[in-house]
């Protein structure tokens, strides 16, 4: 995509695309961490039921501080938080750009350690926020001597880290948390989209927030809630950390029927969660089905697993998808990311790759 030069776009966004990954209408999806399994006929019934109710007030603003879905999320979260600790936006993208608005902008610096969440940088670009891209270490780990390196450098008023990490899978320790957090000198953002897929004994940074003002905890509903469709993300922070960001949010941010519909699948929490031990299976085996024809995996805390190395990453890419497989191409270079799906759609995955990589042009030029 160009612009058209009479469009008078910023200058300094002239040169992006859109985010894309691409959507496509191919019978195998497996390239942004959806769940797989949907909400069950008693669950799509309650939230239909919900938004038949809601609907005779849609001539009203909806409650702007959505504190019954607060307190929901609260309840959920557990660790003792209460609904003034707790906001929510449409997708933990939202989130994320409140936080930057309010703690990012102008004459400030956010930081993060690639390869991590490409919409990182993303955020920065939109809101005029320096962006520093550390490096993570060779095996991806994430380099806690080098962070802390880089904080005493850059001191940057924001840190974005990503536990489990996107593309790459795995969780940061507690004892890396609390070391960034005693470095910095702003904000500390966790990004715990999948928190739930981690596996045991893997701990959450929220069980060190009430230690740490300046920390942030983000989540989402887009992943092993099985709710991407309904656009719901939040976090966890300190009263006034929410109270700063209340202050940059638009009017009404969150519809009504948003609200409602979340509710209504914060309700089915229990049965919304109930295939994640089966993706974490799934995911497992699958790891451990890619290590077994020889190629590197990273160990994944999430619901997705990055695969490689392959000189011509975007043939296999490709190749899969001709057989009506859609991974994703992304991370650092020679690498795929392929998320959790069904043992169904997880068989075709194998016997996809399998084919392609018999395919004697991409057999040669990943020799
Ligand atoms: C998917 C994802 C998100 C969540 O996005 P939503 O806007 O909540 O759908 C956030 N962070 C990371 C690292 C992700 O992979």
């Amino acid at each position: 995509m160009t612009l058209p030069e009479w469009v008078p776009i910023r200058d300094d966004l002239r040169p992006y695309e859109p985010y894309g990954a691409p959507q496509l209408d191919v019978p195998v999806q497996l390239n942004v961490n959806e769940n797989p399994y949907g909400p069950s006929k008693a669950t799509a019934d309650d939230i239909a039921e919900s938004l038949r109710a809601a609907a005779t007030e849609l001539n009203r603003y909806p409650d702007r501080e959505a504190w019954a879905l607060r307190e929901a999320l609260a309840d959920y979260l557990g660790h003792g938080l209460a609904a003034d600790a707790v906001w929510a936006a449409n997708g933990s993208n939202e989130v994320m750009q409140q936080i930057l608005q309010a703690f990012g902008g102008p004459g400030r610096t956010a930081a993060s350690f690639m390869p991590t969440y490409s919409m990182y940088p993303e955020y920065a670009r939109n809101t005029h926020t320096r962006w520093i891209a550390g490096r993570r270490a060779d095996d991806f780990a994430f380099d806690v001597d080098a962070a802390l390196a880089l904080i005493a450098d850059e001191q940057p008023d924001v840190v974005l880290l990503a536990s489990p990490n996107n593309p790459t899978g795995e969780s940061l320790t507690l004892d890396a948390v609390r070391a960034v957090c005693d470095a910095a000198p702003g904000l500390v953002v966790l990004d715990e989209a999948y928190a739930e897929f981690r596996r045991p004994g893997t701990p959450t940074a929220l069980s060190v927030l009430a230690d740490y003002p300046r920390l942030v905890v983000t989540r989402t509903m887009s992943k092993a809630f099985a709710f991407a469709g309904g656009r719901l993300g939040y976090l966890a922070a300190d009263p006034a950390i929410v109270d700063a960001l209340r202050i940059v949010r638009l009017p009404y941010h969150l519809s009504t029927v948003t609200q409602t519909v979340a509710l209504a699948a914060l309700r089915h929490a229990d049965e919304m969660l109930a295939r994640v031990a089966d993706l974490r299976a799934t995911r497992d085996e699958a790891a451990a089905w890619l290590r077994a024809q020889g190629h590197d995996v990273v160990d994944s805390d999430a619901n997705f697993v990055l695969f490689g190395t392959f000189a011509d990453r975007h043939a296999v890419w490709q190749g899969l998808l001709d057989r009506g497989v859609l991974i994703r191409e992304t991370g650092p270079d020679g690498w795929l990311r392929v998320s959790v799906g069904t043992p169904e759609e997880m068989t075709a995955f194998r016997d996809a790759l399998t084919a392609v990589l018999e395919s004697p042009s991409i057999r040669q030029e990943n020799a």
